[in-house]
């Protein structure tokens, strides 16, 4: 029997539900867990050495350099034991090669596809628990995970978003790509509710 892979990327562009459905499938089988988005807001917030450097970067919806990106997910794989699932890492051809370096078993890449117009209308209404990284797209204003007050996210205007989508094309499709032709890459329907799309994910890796 072969063991049952234990190393996930969720990729997908921006407001494509990776951090929902990340975190859904994280908690499910128990894997850990990292968001290098929410990690970079949160070292920002603190004024950390990688927060005062990201800065800017996050502030012109421009992705932040590779050395510092992978040293933070280096650093943080080192630390994991077991499985885990990286939310928004690789999103460039040098992370994606340097993420199946350090790799010891099968990874498996889900994509989650959404189209530009339902992005659009997602990016105007979701917000984001400062606290615990959870997202909602409904009206309450406080966190269904930890309570924490929600919060829309500065890059989230209707700007930040065409930019960061430019960015995605062009440097995350590149890096799709380049795991397809080493590695296990699963599409995945990001269209519907957060249940469909679970399941969808569900039975595409059965
Ligand atoms: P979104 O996918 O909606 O842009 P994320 O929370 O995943 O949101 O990421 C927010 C921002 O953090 C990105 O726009 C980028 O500036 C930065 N970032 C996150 N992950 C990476 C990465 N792997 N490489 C470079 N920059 C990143």
């Amino acid at each position: 029997m072969t063991a049952s892979p234990k190393f996930f990327v969720m990729l997908g562009p921006p407001a494509s539900g990776k951090g929902t459905q990340g975190r859904l499938f994280a908690e499910e089988r128990g894997f850990n867990y990292l968001s290098t988005g929410s990690q970079l807001r949160r070292e920002i917030e603190e004024s950390s050495p990688i927060g005062q450097r990201a800065k800017r970067y996050l502030e012109h919806h421009q992705y932040v350099p590779d050395d510092l990106i992978i040293e933070l997910v280096t650093d943080w794989l080192e630390k994991q034991e077991g499985g885990w699932l990286l939310d928004g890492f690789p999103r460039s051809v040098p992370q994606a090669k340097a993420l199946l370096e350090i790799v010891t078993g099968e990874l498996i890449t889900l994509d989650l596809q959404v189209p530009a117009d339902e992005l659009s209308r997602r990016v105007s209404i979701r917000r984001e628990c400062p606290e615990c990284g959870s997202v909602a797209t409904n009206v309450r204003d406080t966190c269904e995970r930890c309570g924490g007050k929600l919060e829309s996210r500065a890059d989230d205007s209707k700007e930040g978003f065409q930019e960061r989508y430019k960015v995605y094309r062009e440097l995350t499709l590149p890096a799709l790509d380049y795991l397809r032709s080493l590695s296990r890459v699963v599409e995945i329907d990001g269209v519907g509710s957060r249940e469909e799309v679970a399941i969808r994910i569900k039975e595409a890796l059965r």
